[in-house]
């Protein structure tokens, strides 16, 4: 692949770009993406000479999905997903021990869904042809960093030769053995589990099955996965005395699929690759002006399909809060914040997909059946049951520090650093859409039956107005007709269709809620402190204070 834009002039403070991200990986190629939509200036560093293509993450939850929606291009990776798709684990004969379908959650993308990466990594590179101000350079491999206070020089070697690239900032997305995170001196701390496993893809599926099911069979754990356009994933635990070699072999897999397809059955076979599992995480995510996301951060057991999901994640919760610093709207104290919000929540993924892990991979007979009798048992439980249907067990993204602030709230438990609901709304223009698309990818203070103009006053809406915030007001969808606030002020109406908006409010006294970028309830409050709401939370940021002159912010 070629510079998908080449030449652009250096930034006027000096800097090739305002970021670097090292690696066109999904977590690099999502940040780099959402910093385009911020408007950031942005080199994409690539080792490689084009995107990675062989077999990886399998599994998109609605948090990935929701962020692709925020990059604006959701679109294109829909037709490469599987919605709604059942993850089963069955015994050595097949009998149900674990069964997940979990509803259609709230946050408005299904909550399971087959993928194929590579694929949707290609939709998050094309995405970037959108931004003239972002550039990938490939073949270019970063080889040094260092850092001063007034940015960061990489050395890159690439085609021409060496070269340097400075930025105020860098981003290391560079996957699990991290250069960046080497160059730092961070730990990758954790373990590797003993066993390797081989991934098959082939294509012109030779079973069809639309599910993910992970069999656990003590004689040898595997995986098949039904993905999209025809293609069917195979995962099979590696035994002692069996080698990458044996793996390369078309009969050893021959071997391997025999209890599902007749050993001379042709075998499309896209990829194969022994991979294994880790669950690391290095010892910080920030150092100075260089931040790390994706597997260079983290690396997790496939069991639980979320390492891919918490590299979108860590790039949905950074570049926002980069681009806020890069606007001068923020202190640089809020990147701090990144690995305040995110670590715990990746700790706990790495712990659940580590313990699913280890139940599937029991290869005793005796520790085998006790395992199945234990998930046999719960399932008898309607209450358990219900849990693991519908994945109550997911660590879901809860902040109690961070960019947040508490004033103004007063329920218990607080929907502050929780995700805000996504359902369909309507507007004076638009009989159904998503509601995160007309809140925008910015920040929104959304006000239940009030207009959140009348409620701040002219300070505050001189700094919501400096920082960017969206002002919406949600009512009743029959009430849209009724456009006094699109009249009076500069407020978004949007028209709660199904109900689920003025639930949300019902369920607690405060009616102005501040929603961030990555859709995290910055804070919230009852109508009439609208206005504290606003100036805690720019306060939390950092955010400089918005002069007034003449009525209007000059900043
Ligand atoms: C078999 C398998 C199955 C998986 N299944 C799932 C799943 O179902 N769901 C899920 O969520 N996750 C899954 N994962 C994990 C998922 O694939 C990874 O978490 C994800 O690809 C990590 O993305 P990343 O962008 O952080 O890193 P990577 O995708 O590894 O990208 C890093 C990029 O950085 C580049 N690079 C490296 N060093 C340099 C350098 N010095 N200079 C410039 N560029 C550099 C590399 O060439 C690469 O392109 C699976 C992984 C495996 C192996």
């Amino acid at each position: 692949m070629v510079s998908s834009k080449a030449g652009r002039a250096a930034t006027p403070d000096g800097f090739d770009a305002q970021v670097v991200v090292i690696g066109a990986g999904p977590a690099g190629l999502m940040t780099a993406n959402l910093l385009g939509r911020y408007g950031v200036h942005v080199i994409v560093v690539e080792a490689g000479a084009e995107l990675i293509d062989y077999p990886r993450g399998v599994g998109m939850d609605d948090e990935t999905l929701r962020t692709f929606q925020s990059a604006g291009v959701v679109e294109g990776v829909l037709p490469h997903t599987v919605p709604d798709q059942l993850l089963v684990f069955v015994d050595a004969k097949y009998r149900d021990l674990a069964r997940m379908a979990p509803p259609m959650g709230e946050f408005g993308w299904p909550r399971r869904n087959g993928f194929v990466q590579p694929l949707a990594d290609r939709v998050l590179f094309e995405g970037l042809g959108r931004f003239d101000h972002v550039e990938v350079q490939w073949s270019s491999t970063v080889t040094g960093l260092a850092q001063d206070e007034g940015g960061v020089t990489l050395t890159v070697d690439g085609p021409g030769g060496e070269r340097t690239l400075r930025a105020a900032y860098v981003v290391g997305a560079d996957g699990g053995s991290s250069q960046t995170r080497k160059s730092l001196g961070l730990a990758f701390e954790g373990t590797t589990a003993p066993v390797n496993w081989l991934v098959v893809d082939i294509r012109n599926d030779p079973l069809g099955r639309p599910g993910a099911y992970v069999i656990a069979d003590p004689r040898r754990p595997h995986v098949s996965i039904g993905l999209p356009h025809g293609i069917r994933r195979f995962e099979f635990m590696i035994k002692p005395g069996e080698s990458e070699a044996d793996a390369a072999d078309d009969a050893f897999i021959a071997r391997l699929l025999e209890r599902y397809v007749p050993r001379e059955t042709k075998l499309d076979i896209i990829r194969r690759r022994v991979y294994a599992h880790h669950s690391r995480m290095a010892s910080r995510f920030r150092s100075g002006r260089v931040l790390l996301v994706g597997d260079a951060a983290h690396v997790m057991p496939v069991w639980q399909g979320q390492g891919y999901n918490s590299g979108i994640r860590d790039a949905f919760n950074v570049a926002w809060k980069l681009a806020m610093v890069l606007r001068g709207d923020a202190d640089d104290r809020l990147l701090d914040t990144y690995e305040l919000e995110r670590r715990e929540h990746v700790r706990a993924m790495i712990q659940l997909s580590t313990w699913v892990g280890q139940a599937v991979s029991v290869r005793n007979r005796v520790g085998a059946a006790l395992r199945d009798l234990f998930f046999k048992g719960i399932s008898l439980i309607p209450k358990a049951k219900l849990y693991i249907v519908q994945m109550r067990f997911k660590p879901m993204p809860t902040l109690d520090r961070g960019a947040i602030t508490r004033v103004g709230a007063v329920s218990e438990p607080t929907p502050v650093g929780r995700l805000f609901p996504q359902p369909w709304v309507a507007t004076t223009d638009t009989p159904r859409q998503r509601l995160d698309d007309v809140l925008g990818p910015w920040f929104a203070l959304v006000a239940w039956n009030n207009d959140p103009a009348a409620l701040l006053d002219e300070d505050a809406q001189a700094r919501a107005a400096a920082a960017g915030i969206r002002l919406v007001c949600a009512r009743p969808a029959v009430q849209l007709p009724w456009v006094d606030v699109a009249r009076a002020s500069d407020a978004t109406v949007v028209g709660d269709l199904d109900g689920s908006l003025k639930r949300w409010f019902d369920a607690r006294p405060e009616s102005v809620v501040l929603v961030r970028p990555d859709r995290i309830v910055a804070g919230v409050a009852t109508a009439h402190r609208a206005g504290d709401l606003v100036r805690a939370f720019l306060a939390e940021v950092g955010a400089p204070k918005a002069e007034l002159q003449d009525g209007r912010r000059t900043r």
